[in-house]
């Protein structure tokens, strides 16, 4: 559809979140076809995996078809099963959430932490030590369910990553296995870490929205061995015999494409340039937003190094929807956080643990257009827009 603007005025569009595709994207494509390399195996594939694990500083890096397959691969290779209980944040993309749920597990929904959104790493560990007991085998158990505790999935809000290591002391003496949703924050750094290093394992998105993309991908990221075979198998049908039709568990078809591969090979190169553009779109929201009362700045906790994948403000709940609707209407594209998982229909009777923070600070939230290729102009007009709409 095409909207037809009258000569005299000029209608912006400003997206959230719009992929920037200024380097050997076209190069690589080509060389796809010129091969006849376009499906699920070949050069690019391999060289995809090899550039995120050095990026992730982990030994494997498995390619999938989403972030979202990438997650389930991950629960399934850590062991989650359908007897099982699985802690998650209560404000998150559904996606880590049906992921537990494809796996026939129950996710506990957790608290949020409020001024970064991600996991409350210390109520988590507070749960395990009031709201479980172990068995005789180890295994932690959820005492109102019965069920063990198969994982913990903490999840990048926003690219910020959750504060793991605490969690990673707790779970580690339980044997609890962190699955990191880094879905968003591939650039960032934990205590200096990569973004996707850090839990036991972790899966990565290259969906169009985030910060590099392959036009739709992701990656599962892990030191072991096991695990990585594990997802690998089971993302390529679970074929035991590469001649026979032989296969020894339930696989899935969820790998990525050398098409695929050879866009997301190409935005890596651009990873650097892409996480400079974003923290100086960030900076400057940062700095419109710093002194003015009743807008709080989204920003990084002093041990984090944000890639600033989707900044935002925290406003008065109440003047949320307002705000969402007036700049949308000048094209703008603003978005409110995710609506808290616990109350999505489908969602709505799993287990809660003590949740206090999750619903105001999610409900606070406004998120701001940070595409790569966002002008200065453009970024202007969005805060321009912004400070009149809260008449600021
Ligand atoms: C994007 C995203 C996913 C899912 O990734 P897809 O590639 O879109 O399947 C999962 N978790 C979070 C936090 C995300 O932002």
């Amino acid at each position: 559809m095409t909207t037809i603007a009258p000569a005299t005025m000029t209608v912006r569009r400003i997206p959230l979140t719009e992929p920037y595709l200024g380097g050997n994207e076209r190069a690589y494509l080509m060389e796809c076809i010129a091969t006849g390399f376009v499906s699920s195996v070949g050069p690019f594939v391999t060289r995809f995996e090899e550039q995120v694990a050095a990026i992730t500083g982990r030994k494997h890096a498995v390619a999938t078809m989403s972030g979202t397959a990438a997650l389930h691969l991950a629960l399934l290779a850590v062991g989650v099963t359908r007897d099982d209980v699985v802690v998650v944040p209560s404000v998150t993309f559904v996606a880590p959430v049906n992921a537990v749920t494809y796996c026939g597990a129950l996710p506990i929904f957790m608290d949020v932490e409020p001024q970064t959104l991600c996991l409350d790493t210390s109520k988590t560990i507070e749960y395990f030590a009031r709201a479980c007991v172990r068995r005789v085998d180890g295994a932690t158990v959820d005492r109102v369910t019965g069920r063990r505790v198969a994982a913990v999935v903490a999840v990048d809000v926003f690219g910020h990553p959750a504060d793991y290591d605490p969690l990673a002391a707790a779970c580690r003496t339980r044997g609890i296995p962190i699955v990191a949703d880094a879905c968003e924050s591939l650039g960032s750094q934990y205590r200096g870490r990569p973004a996707g290093s850090i839990g036991d394992i972790a899966a990565l998105s290259f969906n169009g929205n985030k910060i590099a993309t392959a036009g739709g991908g992701g990656a599962v990221c892990t030191d072991r061995e096991d695990w990585a075979r594990d997802v690998r198998h089971r993302s390529t049908q679970a074929k035991s015999d590469p001649v026979a039709y032989d296969h020894d568990v339930i696989g899935y078809n969820y790998r990525l494409t050398n098409i695929q591969a050879a866009v997301g090979c190409a935005q890596l190169e651009q990873l650097n340039a892409a996480l400079a553009a974003k923290r100086h779109i960030a900076a400057r929201y940062a700095a419109a937003f710093a002194d003015i009362p009743g807008v709080a700045v989204y920003a990084p906790q002093p041990w984090a190094s944000w890639n600033c994948w989707l900044p935002g403000i925290a406003i008065a709940p109440d003047r949320v929807a307002d705000c969402i609707a007036q700049c949308r209407a000048t094209g703008i594209e603003v978005r409110p956080a995710w609506r808290p998982i616990p109350l999505l229909p489908m969602y709505r009777d799993c287990p809660q643990y003590r949740i206090e923070h999750a619903f105001d600070a999610a409900a606070a939230i406004v998120n701001l257009p940070s595409s790569v290729g966002l002008t200065a102009e453009d970024q202007e007009y969005v805060m321009g827009t912004i400070r009149s709409v809260l008449r600021v």
